[in-house]
């Protein structure tokens, strides 16, 4: 039996016994986890009045990692001892979606055991068992090896940063551009770090935390603003000489209609920011005047490889993005902390 922590309803969560899952098909892999990473869609699972859907009695977690144990007859991808990176939610690989090349979008990420997908359509760790313990087994296609000399805290951000880096493909980002990102949560702060690489001269963050402001500037912003005491769109229009941002990224949830005010003519809205109760009004008159481009984005199936060598090369500095590594034993201390926004990127170490 191996200790986890499972998912008792809204706002409740439970130490258990469950049994070691086994090797079922030949190309499943048996991971022994590290640890997993807090997600703000888990921050949102916990919230009362809950604001995403979660199956109770799963083991928790969905951002985790850790190293190959065992390995079914098919796999030689990886093998025992090799630190992989996990995607909770693999493509089906079969669907209309998948067979376009279009994984993000496949259409089983989200189905429920009743699909008939077992073992390939359940989001682990949101609706079935994640990584909030000590073994887990997953089919092949869902663990990416990285490099021995990878830390494990950083390993845990590979499938949110898979989704800021896929999306961010979308707006063609160029040397010398501008960009405003709203929201400096964990996601914000990720693009922060994107659009420092890519070669943005100028990055504006608006972000109401003040700690959250600072984590921004030493990532790489040029610019924090605070919403509640200052003007974000004539801060932008200075920075811009009055044209507005290349690009702007909506990491908070419903606030697309300022994004679509703070562009440029042809400029590039992102929104990334989940909440699907929002429902703001679009000024659709200066959407189709200055021609911008809106796109969405949240999942990054195609890019788990790339954010694999991207985080064990380096070269982000994902180590600023990390605040807090906390043990599974102290688990509420972790919930508490990242509903408290006083943070960055928190790992749950496993230390049970
Ligand atoms: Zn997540
Ligand atoms: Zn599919």
């Amino acid at each position: 039996m191996q200790k986890a922590i499972i998912y008792k309803g809204p706002g409740q969560f439970a130490y258990e016994e469950r049994p070691i899952p086994e090797l079922k098909h030949a190309d499943d892999v048996k991971i022994k986890i590290y640890g997993c990473a807090i997600c703000g869609t888990d921050v949102n699972i916990f919230a009362i009045p809950q604001k995403h859907p979660c199956k109770p009695d799963i083991i928790f977690g969905h951002e985790f990692c850790g190293e190959v144990a065992e390995v079914g007859a098919d796999v030689t991808e990886v093998k025992p001892g090799d630190k992989v990176i996990i995607d909770p939610h693999g493509p089906c690989g079969h669907c209309p979606s998948c067979l376009a090349g279009l994984p993000e979008a496949c259409e089983h990420v989200y189905l429920d055991a009743a699909s008939g997908f077992e073992g390939q359509a359940l989001t682990m760790g949101v609706f079935a068992d994640g990584g909030l313990t000590n073994y887990a087994v997953l089919p092949k296609k869902c663990v990416y090896k990285v490099g021995d000399d990878t830390k494990p805290e950083l390993m845990g951000m590979a499938e949110p940063l898979a989704g800021c880096g896929y999306a961010l493909e979308k707006l063609n980002v160029h040397v010398g551009d501008t960009a405003c990102v709203l929201g400096a949560g964990p996601i914000g702060l990720m693009f922060i770090a994107l659009l420092k690489a890519s070669g943005c001269r100028k990055i504006i963050v608006s972000e109401p935390i003040e700690y959250r402001r600072q984590k921004a500037l030493e990532i790489g912003a040029t610019r924090v603003i605070d919403p509640q005491s200052e003007d974000v769109e004539a801060t932008i229009m200075e920075e811009t000489d009055n044209l507005g941002v290349d690009h702007c990224i909506e990491a908070v949830a419903g606030l697309t209609p300022d994004c679509i005010n703070y562009v440029r003519p042809r400029g590039k809205v992102l929104q990334y920011g989940h909440d699907e109760t929002a429902h703001p009004e679009l000024p659709l008159g200066t959407l189709l005047k200055k021609e911008v481009e809106l796109h969405g984005g949240f999942l990054g199936k195609y890019y788990m490889r790339k954010v694999g060598q991207i985080i064990e090369s380096n070269i982000l500095p994902l180590d600023k993005i990390l605040t807090h590594i906390i043990p599974a034993s102290r688990y509420q201390e972790a919930i508490d902390l990242a509903s408290s926004y006083q943070c960055g990127k928190i790992f749950v170490s496993i230390d049970f």
